[in-house]
């Protein structure tokens, strides 16, 4: 196990590595700087951290986060799975460590690193098992308030941004509709102006975490489809209270990410300050978007550490596991699955971190982080089928965790954007072909 990290308010990226804290199992500056040659079998190893790729920075994340959350392990996850518990005390002790705030601006807490460093982060808190349902738990707080720090007043900051960098505040995140889904820009949920305040009438589906949130990011039409002169006009994001007195939020049955909740919510004239609209009403679209190439990153890092635990799971057993008087992993229809889906996560890997470089450099456009989540969404699902196969009867035995993960791997294919709107924008967007939607 590894230790505990003390309370760690990171620095920002310059001080990172004077601010972290010694760890048992941390590779010194001077081994990390040398990128060292990587050990026999490392892709067994829980976390392990000999990517000779990842940056400093990056290592050290990694080594801290593990000391965090490696003693949430795939007993407490399942144990979250099988009783539907939200994992506030996980949730607590990133919060406490200051790793809510990692990407959010030091004057309000956090600790303004990169994309590049919450993507480990992510992958790191997948891969201990915790798969997305420990991602999920979190997965707001390091992209979600985007919208309000790049387009948000001081006073909002101010008000919006500690509490939830402090754990004190959730929120969730509330764009998908019934009626419109992948086309958003169709919703048909109404905020009105009425005086200083707004009338919410509408619904949202999906809504993850809602029956925790204190808070919901928001995107409602201001002023009606017919009456704009482009359709991604007239969209308004507001950050406010979600208040379960007059908002309906209904949970719904589903897959798998159990101890995550997913709900429909239903508004009919809610009330809320119009002090809480993020930016200029009809921007909200504009706003939105802003965030979403780094989610699909974090999505991509997310998904390549399920990918990572199904295999370091899949290729031990391989090894333990005698039938026909030897391990299965001798036999090649079982190993030479493995070393592929290493490869296509490997490759995944590159593509993610590529992403994230380039959003963490100012790079706007949207090609590589969709490429991202596509291919390490694609590449974790097989991954960890082909683990769970490997393991014969007992993959699908709760206990042995691949049918948990394999459960929680199909979700990034679905969202936060499907794997075909990702292929309909590459097709138009790189390959110039019409758009087919
Ligand atoms: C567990 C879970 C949690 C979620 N959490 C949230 C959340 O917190 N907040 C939030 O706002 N949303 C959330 N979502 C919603 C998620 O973002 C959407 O499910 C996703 O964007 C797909 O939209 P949809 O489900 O309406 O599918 P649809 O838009 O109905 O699409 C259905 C299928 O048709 C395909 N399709 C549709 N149009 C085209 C086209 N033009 N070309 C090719 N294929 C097409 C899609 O690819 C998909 O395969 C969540 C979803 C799930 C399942």
């Amino acid at each position: 196990m590894l230790r505990r990290a003390t309370r760690l308010r990171l620095a920002p990226r310059s001080h990172l590595a004077r601010s972290l804290p010694a760890t048992r199992r941390a590779l010194s500056f001077s081994q990390v700087s040398a990128a060292p040659n990587v050990p026999a079998g490392f892709a067994l190893e829980l976390l392990q951290n000999h990517n000779p790729d990842w940056t400093e920075s990056q290592r050290t994340v990694r080594q801290a986060v593990a000391d965090v959350v490696a003693k949430y392990d795939d007993e407490f996850w399942l144990e979250c799975d099988n009783k539907k518990t939200f994992p506030h005390q996980f949730v607590k002790e990133l919060a406490d460590g200051g790793w809510l705030g990692i990407c959010m601006p030091v004057e309000y807490g956090g600790s303004a690193m990169g994309i590049s460093e919450a993507a480990v982060m992510m992958q790191t808190i997948a891969e201990t098992g915790g798969c997305l349902a420990a991602a999920s738990s979190i997965h707001m707080n390091i992209f979600g308030l985007e919208p309000v720090v790049k387009f948000g007043s001081k006073e909002q900051k101010d008000r919006m941004l500690p509490p939830l960098i402090r754990g004190e505040e959730r929120a969730c995140f509330g764009v998908t509709e019934p009626n419109s889904g992948s086309d958003t820009l169709k919703l048909q949920t109404r905020a009105v102006r009425k005086g200083d305040r707004y009338e919410i009438t509408g619904s949202k589906m999906w809504i993850s975490t809602a029956q925790h949130a204190h808070k919901i990011l928001l995107l409602a039409r201001t002023t009606p489809l017919e009456e704009v002169k482009k359709p991604n006009q007239g969209l308004s994001i507001f950050y406010t209270d979600l208040d379960r007195t007059k908002v309906e939020v209904t949970e719904i049955p589903k897959m798998g990410r159990s101890a995550i909740d997913t709900n429909m919510l239903f508004f009919d004239g809610w009330s809320i300050p119009a002090e809480d609209r993020i930016g200029e009403e009809g921007d909200g679209f504009k706003m939105i978007l802003h965030g979403m190439n780094a989610e699909r990153v974090l999505l991509a890092a997310e998904s390549l550490g399920i990918g990572y635990a199904g295999l370091r799971r899949g290729a031990q057993y391989s090894i333990e596991r005698n039938v026909f008087g030897r391990p299965i992993g001798q036999n090649q229809g079982i190993q030479h699955p493995l070393a592929d889906s290493w490869m296509n996560l490997e490759g995944a890997r590159l593509m993610t971190y590529q992403a994230a470089k380039l959003y963490d450099e100012g790079f706007v456009s949207g090609e590589y982080a969709n490429a991202a989540k596509y291919l390490a969404s694609e590449a974790a699902f097989k991954a960890v089928e082909r683990a769970l196969l490997s393991h014969g009867g007992v993959g699908y035995a709760k206990e042995y965790h691949v049918e948990r993960y394999l459960r929680e791997v199909i979700l990034p294919r679905i969202a936060p954007i499907s794997q075909n709107m990702i292929l309909n924008y590459i097709a138009q967007r790189v390959l110039g072909q019409p758009k087919s939607y």
